[in-house]
């Protein structure tokens, strides 16, 4: 099967980075189970605007070369190769962090037959011809389903609570990506 693979937050551990910087430039404490709304605005001292400035410092400060794979994401990408499907990035970072995301995939050994840069996930599914595209982001996965593929939701704290949807199914972790799609 062709499988649709998001970087931040399934693959990378971004969410992370962001949050140690947030703590650096706070003295705070901040936990990734907190972050419980796509913008932190359940953190009553981040104003949206801080949030969108923080994330465009981080996004181009080469921080995308130095990221955390998220556990088990790296064997579990192998697993699926190995067992026959291919693997195709597709992912909302901008182009020019191909500078960063590239040498990254290369660190890591990650095997990829195509990388994409969009925020039209959907569509890029349906052009690629993607049975299951893997995602953090409850939105990005409805939009797949429109286009016509299914997806997959990584379990994270912003998307926990989140009722599936028809073509739409939940994986906690790297071992139950690879179960659900070895089981298709
Ligand atoms: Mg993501």
């Amino acid at each position: 099967m062709r499988i649709g693979l998001d970087l931040d937050g399934v693959t990378a551990n971004f969410h992370q980075r962001y949050i140690d910087e947030i703590n650096d430039r706070h003295n705070s404490n901040l936990k990734l189970s907190d972050w419980k709304e796509w913008d932190l605005t359940n953190i009553p001292w981040m104003t949206r605007e801080e949030f969108m400035e923080t994330i465009k410092y981080v996004n181009t400060s080469g921080a995308f070369r130095h990221l955390e794979p998220i556990r088990g994401a790296l064997s579990g990408i192998e697993r699926l190769r190995r067992n026959g499907h291919s693997i195709h990035i597709i992912t909302h970072r901008t182009y020019q962090s191909r500078l960063d995301t590239v040498p990254w995939l290369d660190t890591h050994g990650v095997d990829f037959e195509t990388l994409s840069f969009s925020k039209e996930k959907g569509q890029i599914c349906n052009d690629l011809g993607i049975d299951y595209m893997i995602d953090d982001i409850q939105s990005t996965c409805e939009d797949v389903v429109k286009w016509g593929s299914q997806a997959i939701l990584f379990t994270r704290p912003w998307n926990r609570d989140y009722e599936l949807k028809n073509g739409i199914y939940r994986a906690n972790n790297w071992t139950d990506v690879t179960e659900l799609i070895n089981a298709k």
